[in-house]
């Protein structure tokens, strides 16, 4: 996808620092965090949402959580823990249509989510 902005990060048309990349995966800190540790994982491949993931991806799928926990190892916050969120479409709150999970961490979160 051409005008994708995580397309061009993965594709690295964008310099952005990545803090972890595989054959599939990408992952990389949020421009705007939400929380101390705030970090994007992404597919390589341009997936818009959950509801275009195929049986296909499946390994992408297990991939991006591989990475997750690869990232909370290296970020020291496995022992801790942290919050993985994706939103979908528009009443989820999606705004990069490109699928992705933000994971969260860094201090105790809220419970309140909606
Ligand atoms: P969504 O609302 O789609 O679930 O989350 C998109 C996230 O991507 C937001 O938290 C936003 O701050 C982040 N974001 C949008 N554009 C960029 C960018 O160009 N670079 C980085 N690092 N994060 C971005
Ligand atoms: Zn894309």
């Amino acid at each position: 996808m051409s005008d994708c902005i995580f397309c061009k990060i993965a594709n690295k048309e964008i310099n952005t620092e990545l803090v972890y990349e595989s054959e599939k995966v990408v992952a990389f800190k949020d421009i705007n965090p939400k929380a101390p540790i705030h970090v994007l994982v992404i597919p390589k491949k341009h997936i818009e949402t959950v509801m275009d993931i195929k049986d296909e991806d499946k390994e992408i799928i297990s991939d991006m959580y591989k990475a997750i926990r690869e990232i909370a190892k290296e970020l020291n916050i496995d022992e801790k823990g942290f919050r993985i969120i994706t939103n979908c479409k528009e009443d989820g709150g999606q705004e990069v249509m490109h699928l992705h999970m933000h994971m969260l961490a860094g201090k105790k979160l809220s419970t309140n989510i909606i």
